[in-house]
């Protein structure tokens, strides 16, 4: 039996002395590792220390981020431009779409046996529509329906460029347009998803469960290598006690705090990586009318130097159990990590003798994107009212209110002879002993966060599936974790198993 001190409710204080695991961070990404190692070893004691007073309040908060989950079917950004032949690749969607089925699938199971309240709580289907203007990108988008629909994943996608039928799928969008060539692919079957409250209920299950601790309001301040893992040193944030905590294993799920966590582990493996704040600002519409009008998530192109997350769009949501309608995120210029327990001399903190030169390259070779983030730092309503008359040409300001988003910390790395890049996919890093784990990066993010946390389980703790009776279990959780439904020979299964992910998440 092991010591436990403290109690769960409100302000969350338990304790597990020495646990096999310990979790920082109460994101998506900690939340789903949790799950998924508690209900593929019930006998593994799991700690998870938090810095806010709740759950999830950073980058997995349902207003912190685009709630989409991303499955390649309306994000541009996923496809480049049309190849040499004409043609476009959409492979990288292929990709998404399959690894956020993964995902639903593990969601669905957590709904089914008990984990989380009803699935509406989180997840709700949403037309994903990809909208574009001028005679270029509407012979791209023509180009890229063909590519998309001859995969057995977007089957369903419609494309059209009849201004009426785009009217009847996303009204706002044609209100007041200019008579340009537009057009537009739809597909249902996507949806929106509230990745806070997600997190928030598979970790309020975890906690429930035996051996099992999360600690609220206690910040992580040190990592300190032991013989077979861990010292973790962890501040209570209410009494300013430290107290240090041993285990075998720390995955660090800190989203922006975990560069500088990495830093204070002192693994070899982060040496050279830095970190690049990027904020994002939402535009919200209070217009009762307008909210009701539009039922879709409508992506487009980037615009100039625009990081393909900071790509905007027009969104139906569900959060705070009401239907709202979003516009964004326009990129905002910040220097802290975390939004909420951020502090602005993070960016400087991070920057270290072996990041130095790496982050100086990154700035001078990466000067558009610099440019583009000063001038997106600047603008006034008036240049972000004319963003979103791209998407909706009759808004009016006095409909709409600026609102802060979350931080996502795009990792920089070191690459060979080069002048390093700024990666804005997600990056795991973790040490040959295999004792730490800590995520990097923010894109596609949430979505694709349970195939991300079973690559930590495969990677970090291949006994637990060494025996048929666990990689049972695993399927039960996650039925084709081990098989490939992008190939044509698996369109069957792929549909069978969407049927049942979807039937129990209610989004058929
Ligand atoms: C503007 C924006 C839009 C986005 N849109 C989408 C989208 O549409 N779809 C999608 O899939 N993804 C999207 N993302 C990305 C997605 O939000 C993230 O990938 C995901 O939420 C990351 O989850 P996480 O658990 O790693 O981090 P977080 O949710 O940030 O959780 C990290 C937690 O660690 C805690 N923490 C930090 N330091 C410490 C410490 N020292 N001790 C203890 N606790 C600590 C933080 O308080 C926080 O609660 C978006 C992100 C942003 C910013």
């Amino acid at each position: 039996m092991r010591h436990t001190t403290g109690q769960t409710g409100g302000d969350r204080r338990t304790h597990i002395e020495n646990p096999d695991v310990v979790l920082i961070g109460s994101g998506i990404m900690s939340a789903n590792l949790g799950a998924l190692l508690k209900r593929l070893a019930p006998h593994l004691a799991i700690q998870v220390y938090e810095v806010t007073e709740g759950l999830a309040q950073e980058s997995s908060h349902g207003w912190n981020n685009a709630g989409t989950g991303h499955a390649g079917i309306c994000e541009l950004s996923y496809t480049p431009n049309r190849e040499a032949d004409g043609t476009v690749n959409v492979a990288k969607a292929i990709g998404i779409f399959e690894q956020f089925e993964q995902s639903k699938q593990f969601w669905s199971y957590a709904v089914s046996s008990g984990m989380t309240g009803r699935p509406k709580e989180f997840i709700n289907p949403v037309q994903h529509i990809s909208f574009v203007h001028g005679q270029d990108q509407v012979d791209f988008l023509k180009a890229r329906h063909a590519a998309m629909s001859a995969h057995h994943f977007f089957r369903e996608m419609q494309y059209t460029t009849d201004r009426a039928t785009i009217g009847e799928w996303v009204p706002l969008v044609v209100e007041g347009r200019d008579p340009v060539p537009i057009a537009a692919t739809k597909m249902d079957g996507g949806t929106d998803v509230n990745f806070g409250v997600l997190a928030s209920q598979l970790l309020t299950w975890l906690a429930a469960q035996k051996d099992c601790g999360v600690a609220t309001h206690h910040k992580v301040i040190d990592l300190k290598k032991t013989g077979n893992g861990w010292r973790v040193g962890v501040k209570n944030l209410a009494t300013n006690e430290v107290r240090w905590n041993e285990t075998k294993f720390v995955f660090v799920g800190a989203g922006g705090g975990s560069l500088p966590l990495l830093q204070r582990s002192g693994i070899a493996e982060c040496k050279g990586l830095g970190g690049f704040p990027i904020g994002g600002q939402w535009l919200v519409c209070d217009n009762p009318e307008l909210v009701k009008k539009h039922h879709a998530k409508v992506y487009g192109q980037a615009l100039d130097a625009a990081p393909t997350m900071a790509v905007p769009h027009l969104d139906s949501r569900i959060l705070d159990g009401k239907r709202t309608l979003l516009f964004g995120p326009f990129a905002a210029w910040t220097t802290k990590f975390l939004h909420r327990k951020g502090r602005w001399s993070d960016l400087p903190r991070s920057i270290k003798p072996d990041n130095f030169t790496t982050l100086l390259k990154i700035a001078i070779h990466n000067l558009p994107l610099i440019r583009y983030l000063v001038q997106q730092g600047t603008q006034s309503m008036a240049d972000r009212m004319a963003v979103l008359k791209i998407f909706y040409p009759a808004a009016r300001a006095d409909d709409w209110r600026l609102i802060d988003a979350g931080i996502r910390v795009q990792a920089i790395k070191k690459t060979d002879g080069e002048a390093g890049i700024v990666h804005y996919g997600t990056e795991v890093i973790t040490n040959p002993e295999r004792t730490i784990s800590a995520l990097l990066g923010a894109s596609p993010g949430a979505s694709v966060s349970v195939p991300i946390v079973l690559d930590v389980i495969k990677n970090c703790f291949p006994e637990l599936l060494a025996k048929d009776s666990s990689r049972a279990r695993l399927k039960e959780m996650i039925p084709t974790w081990d098989e490939d439904l992008k190939l044509p020979a698996n369109a069957a299964r792929f549909q069978a198993v969407r049927s049942l992910t979807n039937e129990r998440l209610q989004l058929s």
